[in-house]
């Protein structure tokens, strides 16, 4: 029986085990049984489903995946977190705990090896420090992905789910909107943890495509061009191509293209949707397929 969401049981083992919390490692507990419920239901866990959970700290969401999920893998940067883990988990028989850096794992290979290549789940309460690399890696590698369901800092999830015209819209909206359709499912106080976060939360659930709506002729170029454009927010996006040292193009190159596509040459950055960005990349691809250096 999953029993740990709540500050009593909590205190209880971390003091068991003389546990101090570690600052560099973003831990900060989940302490409320209806935020951890509302994870799981947001990540529409079945006993078909292989969850890879990114720090488990002392097993609390844990305990919720293993009694939905078919099997987990868990993985802990925090050695000292370990015999808690195998004190907490005793009672399941359907998870594995690594005592590892996520940056540093071939998700790859567990995904081949437990559940024969086919897409997984990732649940994770986050550690806020690695947030973003975290997120990134997941798509940047290709992971097969049926859904991601984290809990990130509430300003990070604005962000992602921003659209253009929105002050929240940039480059991190538009790369994760490349991979996923963003869904912000919940937000959440910092008294839901221990020790308080100073930032509000957010559970925002990540649906990979399973076939990406569009045809990019250069990822390079595109993350090249929606970098250059975000870089320098206030100017225009020729004017902060141009100035972008990642990109061999030429203002013409970029005036070309735009009219070309019938939009207006003192556009910025902020106001274009992820399909004008594709097609002004696909554009200026053919002008010079080997313009991002960055
Ligand atoms: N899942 C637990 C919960 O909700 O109560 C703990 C969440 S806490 C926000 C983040 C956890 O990630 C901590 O246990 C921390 O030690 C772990 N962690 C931090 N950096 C990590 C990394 N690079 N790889 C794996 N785990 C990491």
């Amino acid at each position: 029986m999953a029993s740990l969401g709540n500050p009593k049981k909590t205190i209880e083992i971390l003091n068991k085990y003389s546990f101090v919390f570690q600052k560099k490692f973003g831990q900060n507990f989940l302490i409320d049984n209806h935020v951890l419920e509302k994870i799981v239901r947001a990540a529409e866990i079945t006993k078909d489903d292989f969850v890879l959970e990114i720090g488990p700290g002392i097993g609390t969401l844990t305990q919720f995946l293993c009694e939905n999920a078919r099997e987990v893998m868990a993985i802990e940067i925090d050695k000292k977190l370990i015999p808690i883990l195998e004190e907490t988990l005793a009672g399941y028989d359907n998870v594995r705990v690594l005592n590892e850096d996520i940056l540093k794992v071939d998700i790859t290979s567990i995904v081949e090896k437990y559940n024969n290549n086919k897409p997984i789940k990732v649940v994770a309460n986050l550690p806020y420090y690695i947030t973003t690399p975290i997120i990134m890696d997941l798509f940047e590698k290709h992971i097969p992905l049926s859904r991601v369901t984290i809990m990130i800092q509430k300003e990070v999830a604005v962000r992602i789910q921003a659209g253009p015209g929105s002050k929240d819209y940039g480059a991190l909206s538009l790369a994760v909107q490349y991979y996923a359709e963003p869904y912000i499912a919940a937000n959440v106080p910092p008294n839901c943890f221990m020790p308080r976060p100073k930032v509000g939360s957010a559970v925002i659930n990540l649906t990979p495509y399973e076939n990406p709506p569009y045809h990019v002729e250069n990822e390079r170029l595109l993350f090249s061009l929606i970098r250059a454009s975000f870089n320098q927010r206030r100017k225009t996006l020729v004017n902060g191509i141009n100035n972008y040292e990642g990109l061999s193009l030429s203002k013409d190159d970029i005036i070309d293209a735009l009219n070309a596509l019938g939009i207006a040459n003192d556009i910025r950055g902020e106001a274009l949707t992820l399909e004008q960005f594709i097609a002004i990349s696909n554009r200026l691809s053919l002008v010079n397929p080997s313009a991002a250096n960055d």
